[in-house]
């Protein structure tokens, strides 16, 4: 009797053990986002790390979950399938929550409102809403809504160009290798004030509201710590001051 319960304290001690190795790697998470998708993710230069508005997002649900962020960049067009294999823990990309991705992955409450606009080079006075793109060449990115929009909307009526990252699809427009970009409104609204400032301009309204979501693999147990966590930033202002950080005061 004595020997069975010292096995069953023996058996205990391991698997507490256990335990505890277990929860020292899953305080390590691995969470995917996009590598150009400014202001939300982009690479700092100087120290050479991933900065913007969901990395100060994740970093702060992080703290409060009691997970750290161990951020891997790809195109957004491997966010999904990277979700999918089990490659990766978490996503964080300005992705937006559709039912057709709700099929495939999870997603947490909606964290930033956003929709779709368009830009143009600074001199084009012809194109000023997406009516105007008939029979145009239009860069946007691979795998986004955006492409999802302009292929339901105009088919083989405009030329269609899916890039696989921001930077190409900008670059596509300054250099005139496309007459427009069509994209989120924060997206190209950043692009416009910064790198793109003099060369691009934003014009026409705001297209498909849309929400983001935080993604993770079907049936994931971290979604609801990780919509705990946003509620409390939420309701503590750090969800406002973070907004703030990365795009001014919230409009009333
Ligand atoms: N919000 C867009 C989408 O989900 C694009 C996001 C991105 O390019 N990172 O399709």
């Amino acid at each position: 009797m004595k020997f069975s319960f010292k096995k069953m304290a023996l058996a205990s001690v391991a698997s507490a053990a256990m335990a505890v190795g277990a929860m020292a790697n899953a305080d390590d998470v691995r969470v995917a986002t996009d590598p150009s998708f400014v202001p939300f993710e982009m690479m700092d230069q100087e120290s050479g790390e991933m900065v913007g508005f969901d990395m100060d997002i994740i970093r702060e649900i992080g703290n409060r979950a009691g997970f750290t962020p161990n951020i891997n960049t790809m195109d957004f067009n491997g966010i999904i399938p990277a979700l999918q294999t089990g490659n990766v823990d978490i996503a964080i990309a300005g992705m937006t929550i559709t039912d057709e991705r709700r099929e495939v992955v999870d997603f947490s409450d909606p964290y930033y409102d956003s929709g779709l606009q368009l830009l143009v080079g600074k001199d084009n006075t012809d194109v000023k809403a997406v009516e105007d793109l008939a029979g145009l060449k239009i860069g946007t990115k691979i795998g986004s809504t955006s492409f999802d929009f302009l292929t339901e909307k105009f088919g083989s009526d405009a030329t269609i160009t899916p890039y696989p990252g921001s930077a190409d699809m900008y670059m596509a427009l300054v250099g005139g290798s496309v007459d427009a970009v069509f994209y989120d409104a924060p997206n190209v609204g950043y692009f416009s004030q910064t790198r793109g400032e003099g060369r691009v301009k934003v014009v026409g309204p705001l297209y498909e509201g849309q929400q983001y979501g935080i993604a993770f693999p079907k049936g994931s147990d971290r979604v609801d710590a990780v919509n705990e966590a946003l509620a409390s930033m939420r309701e503590d202002g750090t969800y406002d001051e973070i907004h703030a950080k990365w795009f001014g005061k919230a409009e009333e």
